[in-house]
């Protein structure tokens, strides 16, 4: 069955990875795309006001997504990616503390020395967070509805430590509050990215959008490696009877037949994709796409200095929750590495505008509504480019979000001085309404599996049952799981 034909719909992450692991194996692959660049919610969009592409929001990967890291060596991406073995914590006052393993200590000790030195716990709390820690690492059996909130009230958390160390964590990891998360999925962060090996911890960022290496470098890359990619190729309709998918149909009508479908579309797209009788036959897939959403909002700043030394930042104790400097904290515009215009060849500047008609992002910017694709841009490559993220927005009091770029201005005076001095250049708000699900207690028991009962299709997405809660990682595992279906479908 050498010339097995396989289609992936869906040029997220979950796609992506899918079609690099079938490439290599030299399988002929087709993927659609819906929009104009690959990448899906990890992608970028040009931005005209500073002449940038930027991502949506900013992407960390954390040592311990192991799949994720695998991925980015098989396709050449971990070469722009920096990894950062120190984290930092801003107190309200702008106080730093570092978190650093010590590299001659053994997982799960190696972060202790620095967690006991933590300043914006008081010592009560320091020491009722480890409890926490080493009751995570040997948990007693929990009901599957347990939220978080409930475990930490249970196991005598200071409101203080909640406040200060589980709940930003939680956000930052979930996008949800902890009352609002499933024991299991919450206590995987903390056990995966802490406790398990000594460089769980550490933070990767590349040093260019996620989105521009996604669709550019990676897009190049499976090309080269016989990959059909369709960008702005919307897929209207799979269907087939219960056993077998006959075929799909994309949006204009034509009628396409593979020999296997991986569906690697958001939750709330794929049931809709599916002829309702394959959707019968799959469990839990109509279900899944109930699955609540939760929201993050960045605002992108360019300002026309540094106001800060620390590539990334986590906030305590203000409404802004992270803050990170750049790419790489560089001026916008700047060497190739920096993601800015120069290297970028002309039909990528005319045609993207930025992604306005989304309907999963909503943005404003300081823009003046004229036509984003004409025109140098208006900063003209200069200005130094941060990130400030409000996870969970969906969760949280708007009394706790900034509304105004004003806002958030004062917030990092607050933390980072220079911000006084310096002048905004250009700013845009990003709000991905449906960034990622919310892990609701009980939602591991209605996500599917990659392999379904349809013998030519699996589904992929940072949705399906992963283990791991909605994340590159997530997305990565669910890829490969279908794309390993689908070659032993093919009998490989
Ligand atoms: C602002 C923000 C910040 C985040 N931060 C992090 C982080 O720091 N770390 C982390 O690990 N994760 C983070 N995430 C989550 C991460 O982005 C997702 O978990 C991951 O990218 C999901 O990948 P996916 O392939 O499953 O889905 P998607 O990225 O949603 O890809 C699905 C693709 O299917 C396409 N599609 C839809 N319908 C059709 C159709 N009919 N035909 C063809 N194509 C179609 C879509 O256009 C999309 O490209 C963040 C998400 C957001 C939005």
């Amino acid at each position: 069955m050498a010339s097995s034909s396989i289609a992936i719909i869906g040029g997220g992450l979950a796609g992506l990875s899918a079609a690099a692991a079938l490439a290599e194996r030299g399988l002929p692959v087709e993927l659609f795309e819906r929009r104009d660049r690959l990448g899906g919610r990890a992608g970028a969009f040009w931005e005209p006001t500073a002449g940038q592409w930027i991502d949506f929001g900013q992407h960390v990967l954390m040592g311990c997504c192991r799949q994720m890291l695998h991925f980015c060596r098989q396709t050449g991406l971990d070469r722009f990616l920096r990894r950062y073995p120190e984290l930092y914590f801003l107190d309200p006052q702008g106080r730093t503390c570092r978190l650093q393993g010590v590299c001659w200590l053994p997982a799960p000790l190696h972060l202790l020395p620095a967690f006991l030195r933590l300043g914006f716990l008081s010592w009560e709390d320091r020491l009722k967070t480890l409890r926490g820690f080493l009751r995570l690492m040997r948990p007693a059996s929990q009901p599957e509805d347990l939220s978080f909130g409930d475990w930490l009230r249970q196991q005598g958390q200071t409101s203080s430590a909640v406040e200060k160390f589980w709940t930003p964590v939680v956000l930052s990891a979930l996008a949800d509050l902890p009352e609002r998360t499933a024991f299991s999925t919450t206590r995987k962060v903390f056990v995966e990215g802490f406790l398990t090996s000594r460089d769980a911890y550490h933070l990767l960022r590349p040093t260019m959008a996620w989105g521009q290496l996604l669709d550019e470098h990676l897009g190049r890359q499976l090309a080269q490696e016989g990959v059909l990619v369709h960008r702005r190729t919307s897929v209207r309709l799979i269907d087939g009877d219960r056993r077998e998918v006959q075929g799909l149909v994309l949006n204009d009508g034509t009628r396409r037949r593979f020999d296997f479908y991986i569906l690697a579309v958001p939750w709330r797209r794929a049931a809709g994709l599916l002829a309702p009788n394959l959707v019968e036959t799959i469990p839990n897939l109509a279900q899944a796409a109930l699955l609540e959403p939760g929201s993050i909002v960045t605002w992108h700043l360019w300002l026309d200095r540094p106001i800060t030394e620390l590539p990334q930042s986590a906030v305590v104790g203000k409404s802004i929750q992270w803050v990170f400097a750049g790419p790489r904290g560089e001026r916008s515009g700047g060497d190739a590495s920096s993601g800015g215009k120069a290297d970028l060849p002309e039909r990528f500047h005319a045609a993207y505008p930025a992604p306005l008609r989304e309907e999963n992002c909503q943005t404003n910017s300081s823009s003046d509504g004229s036509n984003p694709r004409i025109g140098p841009p208006k900063i003209g490559g200069r200005g130094y480019y941060y990130q400030v993220l409000v996870s969970g927005t969906h969760a949280l009091p708007r009394s706790s979000i900034p509304q105004t770029v004003e806002e958030v201005l004062r917030e990092l005076a607050e933390i980072f001085p220079a911000t006084k001095e310096a002048k905004l250049l250009a700013h845009r708000r990003v709000h991905m309404v449906e960034a990622v699900f919310s892990p609701r207690p009980g939602v591991e028991k209605i996500r599917p599996g990659q392999k379904t009962s349809i013998l030519n299709l699996a589904l992929a997405g940072d949705w399906t049952a992963t283990g791991w809660p909605a994340t590159m990682e997530g997305a990565v595992r669910s890829g490969y799981q279908a794309a390993q279906i689908a070659l032993e479908h093919g009998g490989f």
